[in-house]
């Protein structure tokens, strides 16, 4: 089908969003390209809502191979994939999942070249990953391109979401102006990237399709050991040195 419209087996199969934010809404999702940088823990949570919603097309870039201490988390994969490439995996099992979506994937570790090859067709750029290196890299890369960027990162029952929207609101830089150390393997309790990563995709959703209100200027906090969410107001940093200029 063409992207203007929907097939018959497309109204019934997004039949309970649609009753959220309308058919005009399923076409924009329909059109719309995400990246999701990492298929991790966090990946694995929003590349399948993604593909289950029916974004148009889906681009995945993971360098890692599936290891056994991935699978208490990592709900893409199975036992039987131990040693594969995730990204590759992840593109086979989310064709399953939906075969209207176009997905492309790339077994590359992110670099501040190589960055732009992945995030030049995206509406909206996920992260996935699990290092703040990598982090910001994209944060700089979406900020030069205009593109918005849904940051998510967990440390055991916690986590922390921020919607970049370049221009609009603060950066990853913005708010956090030394790179946070980090210990090699972070303490997570599973249940912990799949609630963040489902923050992430609703804010994506509601970008693309112009639903709701997306949370720009805020800092959403995840306390999953006493089950509470927080918010901060944040703001932007006139001499922040990635979003200072634009
Ligand atoms: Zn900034």
């Amino acid at each position: 089908m063409s992207g203007k419209t929907l097939c018959s087996k497309e109204i019934e199969r997004y039949d309970r969003q649609i009753r959220v934010f309308g058919v005009e809404g399923q076409i924009k999702l329909k059109k719309a390209k995400v990246t999701v940088i990492g298929v991790g823990g966090l990946g694995s949570i929003s590349s399948l809502y993604l593909t289950a919603m029916g974004i148009g097309k889906l681009v995945i870039v993971d360098h890692g191979r599936l290891e056994l201490s991935n699978l208490n988390r990592q709900i893409l994969y199975r036992t039987k994939d131990i040693g594969e490439l995730k990204a590759k995996l992840a593109a086979q099992r989310l064709k399953e999942l939906n075969p209207n979506v176009d997905i492309e994937y790339f077994t590359e570790e992110i670099t501040s070249e190589n960055i732009y090859d992945f995030i030049k067709e995206a509406n909206v750029v996920i992260d996935g990953l699990d290092n703040w290196k990598a982090r910001f890299i994209v944060n700089k890369a979406c900020v030069e391109l205009n593109k918005p960027f849904i940051h998510a990162g967990v440390h055991g029952a916690h986590g922390q979401v921020l919607v970049v929207m370049p221009g609009r609101g603060p950066c990853l830089r913005c708010i956090m102006p030394q790179t946070p150390s980090q210990r090699e393997k972070i303490p997570i309790l599973p249940t912990t990237p799949a609630v963040l990563a489902s923050l992430q995709v609703t804010e994506a959703v509601k970008i693309i399709t112009g639903y709701g209100k997306p949370a720009i200027g805020k800092l959403i906090l995840y306390d999953g050991y006493s089950m509470s969410f927080h918010e901060i107001p944040v703001s932007r940093r006139e001499n922040c040195p990635v979003c200072g200029v634009i």
